[in-house]
């Protein structure tokens, strides 16, 4: 029997995909046999370089996309391109993001914009095109990536987690909208995980952070994509609409 984990012959979008917990999920569908699209805003030559490094490491496909995802043109584009490609999308990861922390006093218009349009238009506008693609074979898995703030809250941290709840409620309605098309549609809530995001912390709230979590250890980006591995492969079938944290017991 081939294994539930096989990613063989699925194409798998990560957006934000040439760093951190997005390089890490590219790197574990690879791994598993997936054909990977790669996805970053600014440095070609880094996409580029990241789209070499996997192939040679894992001896399957992929290709790097230029885009970036809160522009409505930008990811119409791409996704046409994926279409000409491919013709097909099994698996979006929604992982591009940003953070901007202010305190509720000097949040400023800009900050607001900036931060809903990656972290809410751009997952919104992702899921709207690889629902399309996606609806062709009826199937396919979106794993959007929300955060613990956007459950628990923080200080300092008002745009930041309004836009990951924001996450989760429309993760919950794409999941009922698309689970007829054998769409699945899930989360996953990261606690404190090392990377660029983390590292350019204050080390006052670095250790006030790293205080709350129970394992007493900090996150890797390979901890989450182990998450999204499963809410992406086979043997997440028949779950939909979850969040699942994976935050070595921050939250509780
Ligand atoms: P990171 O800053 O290291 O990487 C984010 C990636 O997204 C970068 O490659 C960046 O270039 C890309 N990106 C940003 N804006 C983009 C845009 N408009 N278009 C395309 N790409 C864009 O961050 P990370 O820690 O790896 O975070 C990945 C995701 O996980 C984010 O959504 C973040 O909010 C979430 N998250 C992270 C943590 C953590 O502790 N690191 C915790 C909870 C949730």
């Amino acid at each position: 029997m081939e294994s539930l984990l096989t990613l063989n012959g699925k194409v798998a979008l990560v957006t934000g995909s040439t760093r951190g917990i997005g390089w890490a999920c590219a790197n574990v569908l690879a791994q598993h046999g997936a054909t990977v699209l790669l996805n970053g805003r600014t440095n070609a030559d880094l996409l580029h370089a990241r789209v070499e490094e996997i192939k040679s490491k894992y001896s399957i496909e992929a290709e790097g996309l230029p885009f970036d995802v809160g522009s409505p043109d930008a990811v119409k584009e791409s996704y046409g391109q994926i279409f000409k490609m491919f013709k097909r999308l099994d698996i979006l990861v929604n992982n591009a993001g940003i953070l901007d922390d202010n305190l509720l006093g000097m949040v400023s218009p800009q900050n607001i914009a900036q931060t809903f349009r990656v972290n809410v238009e751009g997952v919104i506008l992702n899921m709207q095109y690889a629902s399309r693609l996606m609806a062709r074979n009826r199937s396919g898995s979106i794993v959007n990536l929300s955060s613990i703030i956007g459950r628990v809250g923080n200080t300092g941290q008002v745009v930041y987690g309004s836009s990951k709840a924001a996450v989760i409620g429309m993760t919950l309605s794409a999941a009922k909208e698309l689970a007829p098309a054998n769409i699945r549609v899930n989360a996953v809530a990261p606690g404190f995980i090392d990377t660029d995001m983390t590292r350019q912390l204050p080390s006052d709230k670095y250790q006030e952070r790293f205080a709350s979590i129970r394992m007493k250890r900090i996150g890797t980006p390979q901890d989450v994509a182990k998450a999204v591995l499963f809410l992406a492969s086979d043997l997440s079938t028949y779950i939909t609409g979850q969040i699942l944290g994976v935050d070595g017991g921050m939250i509780i």
